[in-house]
C-alpha cells in the first residue's frame, strides 16, 4: 500500500494520532495559533495600524481588528503585488498570489500566498489521505487526474501570480511533499500545463486509456470537471481509440507541439488495447459504470461534489458506477477550512473537520429564515462572531480566517453548518455560496435556494421522461415591470414534452419558498417565472467564455446566477435558448 511502502517518510496512523491529538482540546490550539500569528506580525503595519500594539491574546484581537472583506484588505495585497517589500500584512515574505476564481463576483481577487499556506495545505491533505487510505487502501500505481496548471504572470511587483493549485504545484517542496500522499499522474506535466484546455483534457484520457490498468484513483478538483471528462469521452471514444491503434495522437486533437512530444513518447502502435477499449464502451449502457468498465482496478473516484457541485453528483454517480465517490476537502485560495476524515460518508453527508492548527477560525452566526436547510440570507451584520470551539451543532455560520498568509479576521463569504463535533473541534457541512444570487425586490435567494428549486423540477423531468438537467443557471430579470426570475436549463436530449416542461416551470416557482418571494408572486410584485430550454453545449459555450476571460479550468464553478451586466453570457444563454415557457403556479 501506499502508505506502508513508505513507511519511513508517511505513516498515515501517525497523522491519524497527531489529527485526534490536535482535536483532543481545539479551543487551546486556537489560543496558540493565533498567539503565533499574532507574535510573529506584530510589527506589521495592518495590525500596527489598528492599534494591537504587539497583543496576542483573542479580546484584544477582536477589540481592536475589524471583520474585513476582501474590499477592505484589497489596499494592502495591491501594495504587496505592485512591490512594496515593507512588512504590510505578514512579516515573512509573501512568495507569490493567488487567483481565487472570479466566477462567482465577477473578478478575480488576488490574495496572498506563502510558505506558510503551502505547509498548512499540505497538512491538510497529509490528513484526509491518512483516513482515505485506511478506508480504501490503494495499492502503487497512477491516478487519473484532470488537473489543470494555470499559465502564471507577473504583477507589477515581480510576484508571480496564479491559481492556488498552480501555486502549489510551482512549489519546489510540492513533488517531494505529495509523493506520499498521492500516485503519479497518468499525464505527462506537458499536458497538465498545456496551453489548451480541450487539448489537454483529450490527453488525460489518452494517457488514462494507456495506463488503465495501473490506474487506481480518478481525481479532479471539482466534480464539474470531471462531469466534463466523461462526457468528453462519450463524443472522442473512437478517435481516442484510433489514436491508440496507431500509436499517434490525433493531430487535429493534440496540435501543441510540447505537447505532442510528450504524449507521442508514451504512445506506441496498440491494436490490442484499442480493440479492449472500443470493446468496452460499446458494451456500456448510456455510459453507466464508464469508469470501472475503463479502469477495472480504481478504488475510488476524488473530487469536489459538496456546494455548487452537488448538482453533479447524480451524473458521476451514474459513469462511476458502484465505485465510492470520495468528497474532496473543503479549502479557498484564502486558506484550508478543513479536512474530509470521514470518506466513506456519501457526498450529500460529507462533512470537514475543522483543524485548529491551520488558521485561527471566527464564525458569525446566521439566522435561518425557515429554521431548515436553506440558506440563510437575513442580514447576519450585527450578529457577534463566536469561536472555533464555541458553534452550536444545527446553526449556520459564515467563516472567518485570520491566516498566517495576512489575512485578519477575513469574511470568506462561505456559509457553513455545524453538523457535530469530532472531539472537540467542529464537523462542518459546505452550505452555500455567502452572498445572495436572486433577488428582485424584498426576495433573497441563495445559491443553495435555486439548487433546491432545480432539484424539486428536475425531478418531475426524470420521473416522466428520463430526462436530466445537465445544467442550470439562474438570471433575476428586471428589464420588464414587474421583473421575474428566468431560470437556464440544459438537457441531456433535445426534445422535451411541452406538458412535462410547462410542469417542471410551475414547479420552479412554487420551489422559491423565500417569504419575500411568495409574497411578491401573490401580489404580482414579481412576474411569473420563466423556463427556458437551451440547446445542448450552451454551458461548455459558457464556459469556453469565461475561459477566453483567463477564467482557470482547474477552479472554475458554473455560475448559478448570472448578472444584468454580464450581457456577454446573457447574449450567449438568449441566442441559445429553444424554448421558453411562464409559470402558471401563481394563477
Ligand atoms: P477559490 O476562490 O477559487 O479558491 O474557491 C474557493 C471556494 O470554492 C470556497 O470559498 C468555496 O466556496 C468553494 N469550495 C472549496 N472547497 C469546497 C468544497 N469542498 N465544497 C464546496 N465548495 C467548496
Amino acid at each position: 500500500m501506499l502508505g506502508r511502502k513508505k513507511k519511513s517518510e508517511f505513516s498515515g496512523e501517525e497523522v491519524i494520532a497527531e489529527f485526534e491529538r490536535l482535536t483532543l482540546d481545539a479551543a487551546a490550539v486556537q489560543r496558540e495559533t493565533l498567539r503565533r500569528i499574532l507574535d510573529e506580525n506584530a510589527a506589521v503595519e495592518y495590525l500596527q495600524r489598528l492599534g494591537l500594539a504587539g497583543r496576542t491574546d483573542a479580546d484584544a484581537f477582536r477589540a481592536c481588528v475589524p471583520l474585513a472583506t476582501h474590499g477592505d484588505l484589497e489596499p494592502y495585497i495591491g501594495r504587496v503585488a505592485d512591490g512594496d517589500t515593507s512588512p504590510v500584512l505578514t512579516a515573512k515574505p509573501i512568495t507569490s498570489i493567488s487567483l481565487s476564481s472570479g466566477t462567482t463576483q465577477g473578478k478575480r481577487k488576488y490574495l496572498p500566498f506563502n510558505d506558510d499556506l503551502f505547509k498548512l495545505t499540505m497538512l491538510v491533505y497529509r490528513t484526509s489521505f491518512a483516513f482515505r487510505n485506511r478506508a480504501f487502501p490503494v495499492d502503487d500505481g497512477k491516478a487519473l487526474q484532470f488537473v489543470y496548471g494555470s499559465r502564471p504572470f507577473t504583477t507589477k511587483g515581480g510576484l508571480t501570480a496564479t491559481t492556488a493549485t498552480t501555486n502549489l504545484y510551482r512549489n519546489e517542496e510540492y513533488k517531494a511533499a505529495v509523493r506520499d500522499i498521492q500516485l503519479p499522474c497518468c499525464s505527462p506535466e506537458e499536458v497538465i500545463f498545456g496551453p489548451d484546455f480541450a487539448e489537454s483534457l483529450y490527453c488525460h484520457l489518452l494517457c488514462g486509456l494507456l495506463f488503465a490498468a495501473e490506474v487506481r484513483t480518478v481525481f479532479a478538483m471539482f466534480g464539474h470537471n470531471l462531469a466534463l471528462a466523461f462526457e468528453t469521452l462519450e463524443q472522442v471514444w473512437q478517435e481516442l481509440c484510433h489514436d491508440i491503434r496507431r500509436g499517434v495522437p490525433s493531430p487535429a486533437r493534440v496540435a501543441d507541439p510540447a505537447v505532442r512530444r510528450a504524449v507521442s513518447a508514451l504512445l506506441a502502435p496498440n491494436p490490442a488495447l484499442a480493440d479492449e477499449v472500443a470493446r468496452r464502451c460499446a458494451g456500456l449502457t448510456n455510459w453507466y459504470g464508464v469508469i470501472p468498465a475503463l479502469w477495472p482496478n480504481a478504488k475510488y473516484v476524488h473530487t469536489i461534489v459538496t456546494g455548487s457541485m452537488e448538482h453533479y453528483v447524480r451524473k458521476l454517480r451514474h459513469y462511476a458506477g458502484g465505485l465510492p465517490l470520495v468528497a474532496m476537502d473543503y479549502g479557498a485560495s484564502e486558506g484550508m477550512v478543513g479536512a474530509n476524515v470521514e470518506p466513506e460518508m456519501p457526498p450529500e453527508s460529507a462533512t470537514f473537520t475543522v483543524l485548529p492548527n491551520i488558521a485561527y477560525f471566527e464564525f458569525i452566526p446566521l439566522k435561518t429564515s425557515d429554521g431548515g436547510d436553506a440558506c440563510p440570507v437575513t442580514s447576519y451584520a450585527e450578529a457577534e462572531p463566536v469561536g472555533l470551539t464555541e458553534v452550536t451543532v444545527g446553526e449556520h455560520y459564515e467563516v472567518v480566517m485570520t491566516t498566517f498568509a495576512g489575512l485578519y479576521r477575513y469574511r470568506l463569504g462561505d456559509v457553513v453548518k455545524v453538523a457535530g463535533f469530532h472531539n472537540s473541534t467542529p464537523k462542518l457541512k459546505f452550505v452555500c455560496r455567502g452572498m445572495l444570487t436572486l433577488s428582485i425586490n424584498v426576495d433573497k435567494n441563495s445559491e443553495q435556494d435555486v439548487q433546491l428549486a432545480v432539484d424539486s423540477a428536475a425531478k418531475i423531468l426524470a420521473t416522466a421522461e428520463r430526462l436530466e438537467v445537465l445544467d442550470y443557471t439562474s438570471h433575476a430579470d428586471v428589464s420588464s415591470d414587474p421583473g421575474h426570475y428566468v431560470i437556464f436549463w440544459e438537457l441531456s436530449a433535445a426534445e422535451a414534452d411541452d406538458d412535462v416542461l410547462q410542469n417542471c416551470c410551475d414547479e420552479l416557482d412554487r420551489g422559491f419558498v423565500d417569504a419575500g418571494y411568495v409574497s411578491s408572486r401573490k401580489t404580482n410584485a414579481i412576474g411569473p417565472l420563466e423556463l427556458r430550454v437551451l440547446q445542448p453545449g450552451t454551458f461548455q459555450k459558457v464556459m469556453d467564455h469565461y475561459l477566453s476571460l483567463g477564467a482557470p479550468v482547474n477552479q472554475f464553478k458554473m455560475p448559478r446566477c448570472v448578472a444584468g451586466s454580464n450581457s456577454s453570457v446573457l447574449r450567449i444563454l438568449s441566442s441559445s435558448t429553444v424554448k421558453v415557457l411562464f409559470s402558471t403556479a401563481y394563477g
